[in-house]
């Protein structure tokens, strides 16, 4: 018998997914033992007590009987309408059922596109901090991510300056994910059409990641990357998983705008790569008319409503521990706050594993998420206020026991 070891791919070397790392790992354990672990890591509403409507799971159950065959591989004509019209509502004015493509879930959509669009180590422009999967999929697609970096003091916007300085004659597509994930800013119109700019001036394909965008907060507004460059190829990509609170029915799309003679090699590329998986989830397909017609992702991002008043019970509660400083998440569900470390004298690892090692606090630390400034850790807004107040009670013990002064 064989005792050789199976040697893996190379092309992961660079790929993880911070979100659901170690540290991930090791809470499970840590609960395994009986220890008390509160997770602040995955964005996902369901788990922080904010189920879907019932219209949704009810439409899933409906849809099963109906759901047993293969689909279409781009999917269901009807659910890629629906899909066509509510962008058409958000002024993709010319978007139809056919520019639709649907997917199990944006991750799966992203990484089909960097698989349709790269040639190997062709670059591919990413906001720092990341949403990690971006920097992954673009790895394993064969390609480089250069990122690009989103500044604190500016509320977490890009700089169009440091976005322009990294193009290259490599450089194929710029990433934007707005509103942010992890920062939770929300580019304003004028950082928008300067995004478009450069995609326009240097043929670069526009991925934009609005998979938040109706979750915004205080009057804030969003501005689609697509409608600000209706004269240039953009794939906009969104989805169920955050807006209904269905994560785990894996349904997302992925919106292709811009003059379609550009963009029909792309779609080409785009139908041989989801051709291999043959179709997206059909029972979460049946799901995407009724999820988008009973949508409530506004009422509960208003005043009043729970997303809203969970992140301001979060940031009061940050705000009333020393040496913390966060800057008000506008939109999405996360809050990035800085510990001050020449205060604290613990980052990256010895932070966020100190976190769940003393007090069984998981969170993510900036460090996964791309080049950042240290002391950075990612948290969720959305748990009920008396977790978010267990949180803060954790937080700030941790920090008096490591504080220098
Ligand atoms: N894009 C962003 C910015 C996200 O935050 C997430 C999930 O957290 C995704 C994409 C993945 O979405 P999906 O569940 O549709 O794969």
């Amino acid at each position: 018998m064989s005792r050789a070891v199976l040697s893996t791919s190379s092309k992961l070397s660079g790929v993880s997914y911070s979100l659901r790392g170690p540290l991930a790992a090791r809470a499970e354990s840590m609960r395994a033992e009986g220890r008390s672990v509160v997770s602040m890591n995955v964005g996902d509403p369901v788990a922080h007590g904010l189920p879907p409507r019932p219209e949704v799971v009810r439409a899933m159950r409906d849809g099963i009987d109906r759901s047993a065959a293969y689909g279409p591989a781009r999917g269901l004509p009807d659910a890629r309408e629906a899909v066509a019209g509510h962008y058409r509502g958000k002024g993709f004015d010319t978007v139809e059922a056919e520019d639709v493509y649907l997917g199990n879930g944006v991750s799966e959509l992203a990484a089909s596109t960097l698989h349709a669009l790269l040639e190997p180590q062709d670059e591919v422009l990413i906001p720092a901090p990341d949403y990690p999967m971006w920097t992954a999929s673009t790895v394993l697609a064969g390609g480089r991510p250069v990122h690009y970096p989103c500044d604190e003091t500016s509320g977490w916007l890009p700089d169009p300056v440091a976005l322009r300085d990294r193009i290259t004659a490599r450089t194929r597509a710029i990433v934007a994910i707005n509103p942010n994930n992890p920062t939770g800013s929300v580019w304003p119109r004028p950082v928008v059409d300067a995004i478009a700019a450069l995609a326009r001036r240097h043929g670069l394909l526009l991925l934009a990641d609005e998979i938040y965008d109706d979750f915004l907060y205080d009057g804030a507004l969003h501005s689609p990357l697509a409608t600000c460059a209706p004269d240039t190829p953009c794939v906009t990509f969104g989805g169920l998983s955050k807006r209904s609170r269905v994560p785990g029915f894996r349904m997302g799309w992925a919106v292709l705008t811009g003059p379609r003679a550009a963009r029909a090699t792309l779609a080409t590329a785009l139908d041989t790569v989801t051709s291999l998986r043959l179709c997206p989830n059909v029972p979460a397909q049946r799901v995407v008319p009724t999820a988008l017609r009973v949508d409530d992702t506004k009422d509960l991002t208003g005043p009043g409503g729970a997303f809203r008043h969970r992140r301001d019970h979060l940031l009061r509660a940050l705000a009333g521990i020393p040496g913390i400083h966060c800057v008000k998440p506008g939109g999405a569900f996360y809050a990035f706050p800085r510990i001050d470390v020449r205060r604290y004298r613990v980052d990256g690892d010895a932070l966020a594993g100190g976190l769940l090692r003393e007090e069984g606090l998981l969170v993510v630390p900036g460090a996964g998420l791309g080049p950042v400034p240290p002391g950075h850790l990612r948290m969720v807004t959305m748990p009920p206020c008396d977790v978010i107040d267990d949180v803060a009670e954790r937080l700030a013990r941790f920090l008096e026991r490591h504080d220098s002064r």
